[in-house]
Parts: C-alpha cells; structure tokens; sequence
C-alpha cells in the first residue's frame, strides 16, 4: 500500500452526519422530502443578504476581469484586509491593524493553518478543546502534528468546567480552541467563564514559562438571538488568534471564505502573523477567493435574518420541553443539544429514524447520551415534525 493510509481513512470512512444525509436523499424519494425531518447538517438556511448577491452582479459588470478572478496577495487584498481591521476596531476597540489580519478560505482553513503556525510537530503538543466540540477540531489538530485533549463541560448549563479545563493543562499544552456560540450546544460562554478561563491561562503560562494560545473559533459569532454579548478573546487573552468565517453570518459556505486575526498584543505578534503565512502556505491555500474578498469589503455589515433561526429555536425548545426533553437554551447558532431518552445515543437516533426524525448522535463530539437537532430548516419543517418529536417522547415517557 504505497500510500498515506491516514489521509485513506479519513477519506474513506463517512462521518455520520454525511451517512445520515445520503439516508435522508434516499428516504425522501421514498416517501417525499415534506414527510423526511431532517435535521442532520448545519448548512444555512437563511438565504445570503440581497446585498451581497446584488454585489456580485455589480462587481461582474464594472471590475477589470482579470483583476477581480486574479490571484491577490497570500495574506488577501490590502484594502479588504484594512476594511475588516478598520471593522474589528470599531466593533471591540483592539486597536488592530490590516497587517494581522490574514484571509483564508472559511474557519475550517483558518483553524486548519493556525494549528499548523503554533503546534511544532513531533514535538508532543497538545490542543484543549471543549466537550461538547466540532468533531473536525481532531483531524485539524492530528494534521498538525498534535494530541487533542478534551475537557468535559459542566452539566446541565454546558459552560466550560474551569476546574476541569486548569486540571487537563501540562507542559505540554500550546494551544486551546474556544468555540462560542457553541456547535453543537448553542451555547454562548458567559463572560464570567471567559475570565475565568483566560485567568487560569495566564498563571499556567507564566508556570510553565512558555505561551499557550488561544484560538477562538467563531463561525457563529453573529448568530445570537437573547440578550447575550459574545465575549471578544482578544479583549480578555493577549495571545489569541481569531478564526473568522462568512459562512454562517452571510449564508456563504460554499464559496470559502473567512479571516485570521492576530492580536496585536500578542508576544511577537508580527512573527506570529509571518508564521501563519508560512501555514497557509505550507498547506497550499495561496490566496482566499478574489471575488469573495471584494464582496466581503463591500458588505461588511450585511447582515442574514437571524429572525429565522429564533424562531425555529423557540418553536423546538418550547415544545420539546413541554413534551419531557431536556436540553439547555441555545443562545446562539442553530442547534439543539438535546439528552437522548435512553443512555445510548445510537440506539435513540434510531428509534427517531422510525418517526422520520433525522438528528445526529453526538458521542464523536465529546459527550455521551446526546443529539443535535440542526434547526437551520424551514419553519414548516420544524412545524411538522413536532407530532413527530411528541409521539417519539411518548414511546419512552408514556
Ligand atoms: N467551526 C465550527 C464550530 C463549525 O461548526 C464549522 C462548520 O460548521 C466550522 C468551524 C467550519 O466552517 P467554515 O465553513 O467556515 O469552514
């Protein structure tokens, strides 16, 4: 076998969101998509702005060509980049400039290469990350040369246990994930968590006399519907990288595109920011889609209708309460983290198949006993599952 039979693995075993959307295609021409309530993918639902299709048009009919399909800079446009830091700083007064902030192709690519910039393969580094977690955090962190460690939340409310988290940090340690609002929990970190958990940052770094970064993870930034502030890491850890994404805040996953930012009180920040360009070039990204780059500079505050999302959440959470689950109240992004009703994930998520009901069995992201329910689906999807959800809890609760 003259090949990397890693890289085979990864490629030939389907994650199980994957199966259940081939399950799903094939059961909707069975019995017709309206009757299969699939809730297995985060993929948005809402469309893109109007702006931002109507950008595209524009920038297609009145920018050179070849400029606009052309490669740019690796680290993105000087004028994008200036746009966003110029974005940032209003936002959350960092003081940042354009030359820390480099563009990738989403969060997948910015976690992908800040990774490989602080990990030193071979050299037994570890990366924290928060149960519940995206399960992709462990193929990003084992491609850059390092050991995924995870730290089990606290139960019911799913914040970061930071006993826990202080009792998983070695010499080893170099780098922590935080990724707020939460896939697969909903859950937004409260800003008591965040100091308690940069705090415990700093005393082990100054023990172990060597930095520990934090990288926040923030595809769902913008997708918040209480009250609720989403803490800036930058605000509250000198040593953090940002990894931004388009793809949820203006329904654009397809096209890839997303953003690095290096703090600009980070030790040896520049160095810090060459070394991610080292990354990304190491991992082939050569520029982030040109096109793209010009549409985010020119909707910088398009915004998706989040509206949508909230009452899905409110339509879910209020209902499946009442009928005995149990689940925590998503803040933000567009999932449901519900408690299976019986000990073993799988064996609910079939009997849920039986109703109809697609939802993921989440022991890969960290927690047993668990799914996700994906609510980025038209209401009337929502709408008519819930008979479903209602029969399947009176199987188990009567
Ligand atoms: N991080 C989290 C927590 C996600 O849920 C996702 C996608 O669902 C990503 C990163 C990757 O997003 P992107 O499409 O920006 O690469």
């Amino acid at each position: 076998m003259g090949y990397n039979q890693k890289m085979f693995g990864l490629g030939s075993k389907r994650s199980i969101i994957r199966e259940i959307f081939e399950y799903s295609k094939t059961r909707a021409t069975e019995i017709g998509a309206e009757n299969v309530y699939d809730f297995s993918l985060g993929n948005p639902s809402v469309p893109a702005p109007a702006e931002v299709n109507d950008t595209i048009r524009e920038l297609l009919a009145t920018e050179n060509s070849v400029l606009l399909h052309g490669y740019t800079s690796a680290q993105g446009d000087a004028n994008v980049r200036k746009v966003i830091a110029d974005r940032i700083n209003e936002k959350f007064g960092v003081g940042i400039s354009p030359n820390l902030i480099y563009m990738t192709c989403g969060a997948a690519a910015s976690l992908s290469i800040c990774l490989k910039a602080v990990m030193e393969e071979g050299a037994g580094d570890e990366c924290i990350v928060f149960a519940p977690f995206f399960t992709e955090y462990r193929v990003f962190i084992e491609n850059a040369g390092g050991k995924i460690i995870v730290s089990n939340p606290k139960e019911k409310t799913f914040q970061i246990d930071v006993a826990d988290f202080e009792s998983r940090i070695t010499p080893a340690t170099k780098a922590v994930i935080v990724n707020s609002p939460n896939n697969p929990s909903g859950v937004v970190y409260s800003e008591e968590t965040i100091k308690a958990l940069c705090e415990v940052l700093r005393r082990k770094s100054a023990e172990y006399g060597r930095v520990i970064y934090l990288i926040a993870d923030e595809p769902y930034r913008e997708l918040v519907y209480a009250d609720v502030e989403v803490p800036y890491l930058m605000n509250y850890y000198d040593n953090t990288l940002v990894c931004y994404s388009y793809s949820k805040s203006l329904s654009l996953p397809g096209e890839r595109i997303g953003y690095i930012a290096v703090s600009p009180k980070m030790e040896e920040c520049t160095n810090i920011y060459l070394t991610v360009c080292g990354a990304g070039r190491s991992l082939g990204y050569v520029c982030a889609p040109s096109l793209f780059q010009q549409v985010i500079a020119r909707c910088i505050d398009a915004k998706v209708n989040v509206e949508a999302y909230k009452e899905n959440r409110d339509l879910l959470y209020d209902n499946l309460t009442s009928y005995g689950y149990e689940c925590v109240k998503p803040d933000g992004a567009f999932y449901l983290f519900v408690k299976a009703l019986e000990e073993d994930a799988y064996k609910f998520f079939e009997r849920a198949k039986a109703h109809e009901i697609l939802v993921v069995p989440c022991d890969d992201f960290g927690v047993k006993g668990y799914v996700r329910i994906a609510y980025c689906t038209d209401k009337a999807k929502v709408v008519g599952a819930l008979p479903a959800f209602e029969a399947l809890a009176k199987e188990y609760l009567g």
